[in-house]
């Protein structure tokens, strides 16, 4: 009983021709940009309207075993490591300074790679990946180790030193983010990257890192390779002279990244993988401030969100009119072209998350979640969706079970806190999770409760180069961003040397 919409498809108007020219599609290896060894390409799409926007060198094995060589030079050779911390730094923030200077031709390209809105592009993305740069710029010449006082007549001291050459692989979700989050922290330490970007958004990493030449980074020490995963991004993974792995995306894809590392040489690895958030409205909450976070918390950035609050449980006493609320929310959320002014919403990344999303709709529909708005297509050409809202939601169906990653709200009904809090941590995620309570009470009970890596309190997706991201169980290992991002990229070394005729011990 695929009974998909009871509502009309409207159609989106005309693409707006985005004010930025394709001016980097080949890799960047060892300061250079070149062909793939294989001489392939392969095409990056315009999510509006499925067209091809460009052609992008393809790199496989052996373009990894070429880029990892020239990291492993400018590690082992080249100033980056050995260069003073200060130095370092400054190039960071030159970096910073060009990305600012150039934030809105960064962000077109952004938006027209991922088909995110313009506005949230430029007024969000690119300046968030500018400070997480200046950010850890700041903690280039702050890394310092401690001296250990021990048994006996021992001086003993501790060296934070870079990991080496660091691999990195990214989801096309948040391009330029998971640069910012990932290649930052790595450089400030002194380590030298290799990143392998997202097959469906290659352009930003590739005209940003042009930038971070300029700025005076040397060569080698930031390769791009764009390429598939099962190509480039295996071989990474598997490369025995690559020290440590960063990888942000799927869970299953997670699981093949770890198990490389096991297979070849032990490389430290971080992942920050997918989830199923729970957003939790209680009955003592403001519920219009709560419809906005949660519609926000689910609809932002298409859905596409490893951190979406994509369980929306709320009190049995306010359920109806929350439900009511957000089905409006989700009826004036305006869907459009990224580029137009006012459009909150644009296309899906591709047509397999198009296709998926789709299915996860029909799944909600024939397991008799009740569709508020949306679950239908609009238009003939790219891959828009009406926002989608779901009420009578149980935990068993799919759509709350599994990472739908699209604009697809579903909301659950609870009575008790206990209850609740079972209820949010019965799953295999654990990456993030919203309160929305104006009880001092409830929400310290919520923040110990919850099994997630952030717990947000009457607010959602508030980010900041400082706080830490990572997840519980199976939503990742390790944490990502401020002062816990950097000892991802640092080694420590333990020294001890005897001390002769102490003064004291
Ligand atoms: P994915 O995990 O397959 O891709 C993420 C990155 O990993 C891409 O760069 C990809 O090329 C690379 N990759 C894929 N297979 C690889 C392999 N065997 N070895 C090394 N690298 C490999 O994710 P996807 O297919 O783009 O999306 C599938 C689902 O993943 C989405 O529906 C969503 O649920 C989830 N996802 C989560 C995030 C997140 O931020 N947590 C981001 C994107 C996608």
């Amino acid at each position: 009983c695929h009974r998909i919409s009871q509502y009309s498809t409207s159609t989106i108007e005309e693409p707006v021709k985005p004010p930025v020219e394709v001016n980097y599609s080949k890799l960047l290896i060892d300061g250079q940009f070149v062909d793939a060894v294989s001489g392939k390409t392969f095409p990056t799409i315009d999510p509006r309207t499925g067209e091809v926007i460009a052609h992008v060198a393809e790199g496989d094995k052996e373009d990894i075993d070429i880029a990892v060589a020239a990291a492993r030079k400018a590690f082992s050779k080249g100033p980056w490591p050995k260069m003073i911390a200060y130095d370092r730094s400054n190039i960071l923030l030159r970096f910073a300074d060009l990305l600012e200077k150039h934030n809105d031709e960064i962000a077109a390209l952004e938006s027209w790679d991922t088909g995110k809105p313009f506005k949230q592009s430029a007024l969000v993305e690119v300046p968030m990946l500018t400070r997480f740069f200046r950010y850890y710029a700041g903690w280039a010449d702050k890394i310092q180790g401690l001296t250990v006082p021990v048994d006996g007549s021992y001086h003993c001291q501790t060296l934070h030193e870079p990991i080496g050459v660091c691999g990195q692989i990214i989801p096309w979700n948040f391009p330029l983010l998971m640069y910012g989050w990932k290649v930052a922290p790595a450089l400030a330490c002194g380590n030298t990257v290799v990143m392998k970007t997202a097959e469906q958004t290659p352009l930003s990493a590739l005209y940003v890192s042009n930038l971070l030449l300029e700025a005076g980074l040397p060569p080698g020490v930031l390769n791009i390779v764009s390429g598939h995963g099962n190509g480039a991004g295996a071989a990474l993974c598997l490369h025995m002279d690559v020290d440590k792995l960063a990888f942000t995306g799927s869970t299953e894809t997670g699981k093949k990244v770890l198990a490389a590392s096991a297979d070849s040489n032990l490389k430290a690895v971080t992942l920050e993988l997918g989830g199923k958030s729970p957003f939790i409205v209680c009955e003592d909450a403001n519920i219009d401030e709560a419809v906005e976070l949660a519609h926000e918390a689910l609809f932002f950035n298409m859905g596409q969100c490893c951190c979406a609050g994509s369980r929306t449980y709320v009190h049995e006493r306010v359920y109806d009119e929350f439900v009511e609320k957000a089905k409006a929310r989700a009826q004036n959320r305006v869907v459009g072209d990224p580029f137009r002014d006012g459009t909150e919403q644009g296309p899906q990344i591709d047509s397999a998350q198009y296709e998926k999303i789709l299915y996860y709709i029909r799944s909600g529909i024939d397991c008799g979640a009740k569709l508020e708005t949306g679950g239908d297509k609009i238009g003939e050409k790219g891959f828009y969706l009406k926002p989608t809202v779901f009420s009578n939601v149980q935990d068993d169906m799919m759509i709350a079970q599994d990472e739908i990653f699209g604009p697809v709200q579903s909301i659950l009904k609870f009575k008790t806190l206990d209850e609740v809090i079972e209820r949010a941590n019965a799953t295999r995620y654990g990456l993030a999770a919203g309160v929305f309570t104006r009880s001092l009470e409830t929400a310290n009970t919520m923040m110990r409760a919850l099994r997630a890596g952030t717990v947000w309190i009457n607010c959602y997706d508030t980010f900041d180069a400082a706080i830490p991201f990572g997840g519980y169980k199976m939503s990742g290992l390790g944490r990502e961003k401020g002062v816990y991002g950097l000892n991802n990229y640092l080694q420590v070394k333990a020294v001890v040397m005897p001390v002769k005729n102490p003064a004291w011990l």
